[in-house]
């Protein structure tokens, strides 16, 4: 089921008015939109970004990477920077750094450690006192990492990631990991709007044949006086009778729901197209329930009444009849 808004969008992306829905990362915030989306659809449809994640599932649009964003676990800022930091608490102030063993005592200490003012410049231990005639007798030289806030020395720093926001200094593991893409109508994406869009005519046409007005892709105003997006809209002035339409691959129990609820708001009897001519079981009987009249599209474009109940069409029947639907559009 998609909704009008999800149509619309898809539909733009069939004929081009949308080329593909490219992801914006916002500067200031590093939030991440689709603007073109958040433009086509409808504020019942959910954030855009999940919409076109849902519809890249369902193998209707294909997904190109774009690039990963990493946000502060603790304060959701955006800009993180590499930094090596202490692996015992976590100070970026870590400094590579020479340090200086005796051999003799085994005291390990910052090469300055062992300086002295004395007149001679004489060197001495800082651990056992030992003068020491020169740096390299008696003492072994090596570098290591000395973090300036807790003395630790390490042959690495750790690898840490730094909020620029809050300061705070997190393993990148505990970064918020977000991937971004962009999406674009594929083959199969394309044949499926097709599909729903000649359904979506023959709704029209038929409605017009018996003379109603017809208008697509609108809004109805709700039971709660809200507005709801409707895919086709009929009315006679001349008889006061409405007609609300929705179309659907394969209606679930919220689409005829949705379907009812617009046409109690308007007045109007619901008419529900499907282009995979089933429907599920509990739909169907909320449908039955409800007064919903039930068409399916047939292979010429015309509406017929005859609907199977069954489950969803499976990943392979759908696949045939896009195929199907593919080579009869060549
Ligand atoms: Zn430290
Ligand atoms: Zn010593
Ligand atoms: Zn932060």
């Amino acid at each position: 089921m998609v909704s009008p808004g999800t149509l619309r969008l898809l539909a733009n992306l069939a004929d081009g008015r949308i080329d593909e829905c490219v992801p914006r990362i916002e500067a200031e915030t590093g939030a991440v939109s689709h603007p073109a989306a958040a433009e086509t659809l409808d504020t019942g449809d959910g954030p855009p970004t999940e919409v076109l994640e849902s519809l890249a599932r369902r193998d209707l649009l294909a997904r190109a990477f774009e690039e990963k964003l990493y946000y502060c676990p603790d304060c959701a800022g955006e800009e993180l920077t590499y930094t090596t930091a202490c692996p015992s608490c976590n100070s970026p102030h870590t400094v590579e750094t020479e340090l200086l063993e005796h051999a003799d005592c085994g005291r390990v200490e910052l090469h300055a450690a062992f300086e002295t003012e004395g007149e001679y410049g004489e060197y001495v231990c800082p651990g056992c006192e030992e003068a020491l005639p020169s740096f390299d007798i008696n003492t072994s030289s090596y570098r290591r990492y000395v973090c300036r806030d807790c003395d630790e020395r390490v042959e690495r720093p750790a690898h840490r990631l730094r909020c620029r926001e809050c300061a705070r200094v997190v393993t990148p593991r505990r970064a918020i990991e977000r991937v971004c893409c962009r999406y674009s109508l594929d083959d199969v994406g394309k044949v499926w709007v097709e599909t729903q869009l000649r359904a979506r005519e023959a709704t029209v046409e038929a409605l017009e044949a018996k003379g109603f007005e017809v208008t697509i892709d609108t809004t109805v105003t709700g039971p709660a006086g809200d507005e709801r997006p409707i895919h086709v809209y009929a009315e006679d002035d001349l008889l006061g009778d409405r007609v609300v339409a929705a179309i659907h691959e394969w209606p679930d129990v919220d689409a005829v729901s949705a379907l009812r609820t617009a046409a109690q708001g308007s007045d109007a009897r619901p008419l529900l197209v499907t282009t995979s001519g089933s429907i599920g079981a509990e739909a169907a009987s909320l449908a039955a329930d409800s007064d919903v009249a039930l068409l399916r599209l047939t292979e010429d474009d015309t509406l017929e009444r005859d609907h199977q109940t069954g489950g969803r069409p499976s990943e392979r029947t759908t696949f045939l009849q896009r195929l199907t639907f593919a080579v009869r559009g060549t």
